[in-house]
């Protein structure tokens, strides 16, 4: 069979094509004079599968896009501490160059716009790390996210930075209010160049798909954050990514997202995909005007908005059964599903509500796809209490699904692979 999701993505395209309405960026010449009818589309499953239509074979300059990813450098190589001293968190509900610091500590309010973006600049790297180097470190680093070596279109550095009197205004007031060291031309020139390195929308819905991918590039299996940093980002991208239009995009679309004025657009999809679209001309937030309606698309027919749960599946406590006669009977508790901690109240309710009866007792994950780590500690307090309750207790787990098993103080469990090594 051929898969549906290519024709799909090809459907979506061609649904939002005539639209010609919004404007290039015009602010830096080289934009300008791209071709505003591109229009292409990629997506990136968790595990690698790539998937694209359109102009997908078009480079276009990276832009604010960038932002992310070099916040995510920053806190990777500077430490949590030390970036949220220069650089906060909080949406600003202005324009992406907006000349805006928090007052009292002359901080960017968060890393998307401008401001902020400059600061995690100077962030990534060594801290003694020459702006060659700096460059060079963020420049790998994209890299590894995109799973390929990324280059600067240096006309579209030079048409920027010949005409990039806001953002070496913002520097020199960064620089003033000591939020970073050093020459700010320097940290102009290097962020100038980190918006100038050249991505197709594959690459992109492949970085998009790292950080969906707790950080892990599913193409190359590189572990380029970690998780934590990831988590950081993209609440940062949820909250702050779609500048003043931020808040209408996260209740209409609702996912992290970051726009570039290039026209590329971003969405990751914890644990599902990356997306990534292009199409140049802008709204009045410089915001993809195609890129917008696609996602608003992509958000109903796909299910993903964030804040959109499946209904519920089928209780974690599958059944319970008795196994065996005599001293030999053993009462057997099945789980099932993904478990996670309301899964696991679940097992602690049925536990206390209704408690086990035999003296041999045993926990089925059988049918359990994943314990999660708060879920992982909930159930072996479980086993915990019931051997203080004078149980025997096993658990069966084929799988694997809670390995190394350690319910800690009077606890005592038996891990078996499969039922017969307990009734027999
Ligand atoms: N390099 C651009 C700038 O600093 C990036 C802006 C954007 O993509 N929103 O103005």
């Amino acid at each position: 069979m051929r898969s549906p999701i290519p024709d799909y993505l090809a459907e979506a395209l061609s649904s939002v094509e005539s639209d010609e309405s919004g404007a290039m960026a015009d602010y830096i010449p080289e934009l300008a004079a791209a071709n505003p009818d591109r229009l292409a589309v990629a997506l990136c499953t968790e595990d690698g599968r790539l998937y694209s239509q359109g102009d997908a074979d078009v480079a276009f300059s990276i832009q604010s896009i960038s932002k992310p990813f070099v916040y995510a450098l920053a806190l990777a190589d500077s430490g949590f501490d030390e970036v949220m001293a220069k650089v906060s968190v909080e949406p600003s509900g202005d324009a992406f160059n907006e000349i805006s610091f928090e007052d009292g500590t002359g901080r960017p309010l968060n890393p998307m716009i401008n401001a902020g973006a400059i600061t995690a600049h100077t962030l990534a790297g060594p801290r003694d790390a020459t702006p060659t180097e700096r460059t060079s470190r963020i420049i790998d680093g994209l890299s590894a996210f995109a799973g390929r070596h990324l280059s600067v279109d240096e006309g579209v550095y030079e048409s920027e930075i010949s005409t990039a009197y806001r953002n070496r205004a913002l520097a020199n007031m960064l620089r003033a209010n000591d939020i970073i060291d050093g020459e700010p031309l320097d940290a102009v020139v290097g962020y100038t160049r980190q918006c100038a390195l050249l991505v197709t929308v594959e690459d992109l819905a492949l970085m998009a798909a790292t950080l969906a991918n707790r950080g892990v590039n599913p193409l190359t299996g590189a572990p380029v954050v970690s998780a934590l940093v990831v988590r950081q980002v993209l609440s940062v991208m949820a909250t702050c990514g779609m500048y003043d239009g931020a808040g209408h995009w996260m209740t209409n679309v609702g996912i992290p997202a970051k726009s570039g004025v290039a026209g590329g657009l971003i969405g990751a999809l914890p644990g599902q995909a990356g997306i990534a679209t292009f199409s140049p001309r802008l709204d009045e937030h410089g915001n993809s005007v195609r890129g917008v309606d696609l996602f608003r698309r992509f958000t109903s027919e796909m299910g993903m908005h964030l804040m959109e749960v499946p209904p519920p599946g089928p209780s974690v406590v599958r059944g319970r059964e008795l196994v065996g006669t005599g001293d030999q009977a053993v009462q057997i508790l099945s789980l099932q599903g993904r478990i996670r901690f309301a899964g696991a109240e679940r097992v602690l309710r049925d536990l206390e509500n209704d408690p086990l009866t035999q003296k041999r007792v045993a926990i089925s994950l059988e049918r359990v796809a994943t314990v999660g780590p708060v879920a992982r500690r909930m159930l072996l307090e479980a086993v915990r209490r019931l051997t203080l309750d004078g149980h025997d207790v096993y658990l069966i787990d084929p799988d694997g699904a809670l390995p190394d098993p350690d319910p800690g103080d009077g606890g005592r469990v038996t891990v078996v692979s499969e039922r017969l090594g307990i009734t027999e």
